[in-house]
């Protein structure tokens, strides 16, 4: 049978595991050069048990700010048909509105369409994976890609069956929200929920916040903004370009924060681009805190896995 339903998720052959376009990417600019492409395969089990095989598309380009943003997917191979209990087969007809779908509901359900990866419920809590360690060789992705699968009841129809997309992955987020903010209208990106535990719902866009808009002692969300690198040996210092309150604002990493991190490699491959690019924009959950000195403001983050990194337009690129 066809997909009808946006692939978010994938087992990669070489890894051999499951996984989520973003960390897909993570993993292979983790790789020493020359990087080798991944094979996907359907995540669900009755086709992965056929052969059934996926297509990564743009997991191996950088996450860069892009006039003509394509955001890194899964898409169905046309070579190949999927079983008729694969979690992508979806046989509600495409435009037959569920019975009972109030205006709003009709709205959202349109606009999500829309995306390749919609997240329903983001997870900051870092607790699973306990503290990264260097000789953590293990990739963290299962736990962090853990898809909300209720265990399908066998008298339900498929349809019926609740499907929230879960993850813990900040990049993911990311990349989700970049999309919405591209390409859908302000109406229906003001439209979308997401559950954040412990805080309840908010909407995803209420959840990022651009760092001029952010005050000290905020409830913590995505700070964002665009600004420049400086690397202190392995580690780093982002200055964002907005001032708050004529006060710079930064964010640093230690190189032993660097040298913890298991995506380290990946976090360096990124700011190694800094001469290429006009500017980076950080994505970091976390809490704007003032320096002791009073002078200056500092994005605070509990660990590394709540930063994103992506890269700004190249240097010789028109400006818009
Ligand atoms: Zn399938």
């Amino acid at each position: 049978m066809k997909t009808s339903k946006s692939i978010t998720r994938a087992f990669c052959v070489e890894l051999q595991q499951e996984l989520s376009i973003v960390a897909a990417r993570r993993e292979y600019f983790s790789q020493e050069p020359p990087r080798a492409r991944f094979s996907f395969l359907c995540s669900s089990e009755a086709c992965r048990a056929l052969g059934v095989k996926v297509t990564g598309v743009r997991y191996d380009v950088k996450p860069q700010e892009n006039p003509a943003f394509v955001a890194a997917h899964f898409r169905a191979n046309p070579n190949y048909e999927h079983h008729a209990d694969c979690e992508w087969v979806d046989d509600t007809p495409q435009d037959a509105p569920p019975a009972e779908e109030t205006e709003s509901e009709s709205a959202l359900r349109k606009a999500r369409r829309k995306l390749d990866d919609y997240i329903d419920v983001f997870d900051p809590s870092l607790k699973e994976r306990g503290k990264p360690t260097p000789d953590t060789d293990k990739p963290d992705i299962p736990q962090a890609e853990e898809p909300a699968q209720p265990t399908p009841v066998s008298d339900t129809p498929k349809r019926n069956q609740p499907k929230e997309t879960r993850t813990s992955n900040l990049e993911r987020l990311v990349d989700s929200f970049r999309q919405a903010q591209t390409e859908l209208s302000k109406e229906e990106f003001a439209l979308l929920p997401l559950r954040v535990p412990g805080q309840g719902e908010v909407t995803l866009r209420s959840y990022f916040r651009h760092i001029k808009y952010a005050q000290v002692g905020d409830e913590r969300r995505v700070l964002y903004g665009g600004g420049l690198v400086e690397r202190f040996g392995t580690g780093f210092r982002f200055t964002f370009f907005d001032r708050l309150r004529g006060k710079r604002v930064t964010l640093y990493v230690s190189p032993a924060q660097m040298q913890a991190y298991r995506s380290s490699r990946y976090i360096a491959e990124l700011l190694s681009h800094a001469d290429e690019v006009k500017f980076f924009t950080l994505f970091a959950l976390g809490t704007l805190a003032e320096s002791p000195s009073g002078k200056s403001l500092s994005v605070e983050i509990e660990d590394l896995r709540h930063l994103a990194i992506v890269l700004g337009p190249a240097k010789d690129a028109p400006t818009l």
